[in-house]
């Protein structure tokens, strides 16, 4: 965990040092960080963290680091300037078509439409919401959604030798 809250930071602090040129808000991220990982699987939280900073394994960024042949999202045939759209955060969790319905239902749960990626990752329940949607769509692979499934599992199973031990007492 210790981990993941220096790749938290650090990547936040890059972002924000440029954007805003000041370090007064160092601080909180860090504690924004704490509030939403509480109640998160590992798998969960790597997501958070990835799709903060856009590092999610999708075709935007596989292109980047070489492990895909195209940067275009397969989902839609969304042009910019006669261009198919890049497979990245923005366009997955705002504007591709292929992923409308599983949107809506994002919206919903978080209570707002178009929500950015700060309020989506500034509580438990929003994170929640958006690794579900993340997972859903499909685009994160095999591996993201056994690890998620597989954490879901051993934490239920905790919960319930917990709730016996409970009972017992
Ligand atoms: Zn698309």
């Amino acid at each position: 965990m210790v981990e993941l809250e220096r790749m938290w930071n650090r990547r936040w602090r890059k972002k924000e040092k440029r954007r805003r040129g000041d370090r007064m808000e160092e601080k909180v991220p860090l504690r924004e960080f704490h509030k939403t990982v509480k109640g998160l699987t590992r798998a969960q939280t790597s997501l958070i963290i990835q799709a903060r900073s856009d590092h999610l394994p999708l075709n935007g960024r596989l292109h980047m680091i070489r492990k895909s042949d195209t940067d275009k999202c397969p989902r839609c045939t969304e042009r910019r300037g006669g261009e198919r759209a890049i497979e990245n955060v923005q366009h997955v969790v705002y504007e591709c078509k292929g992923h409308a319905r599983l949107r809506q239902k994002l919206w919903k749960e978080v209570g707002k439409v178009n929500a950015t990626i700060r309020e989506l990752t500034a509580n438990t329940e929003h994170a929640k919401a958006l690794t579900d949607f993340l997972i859903s769509t499909g685009r994160l692979g095999k591996k993201w959604e056994e690890r998620e499934a597989a954490e879901r599992l051993r934490e239920e199973e905790r919960g319930r030798v917990m709730e016996t031990i409970e009972e017992e007492e």
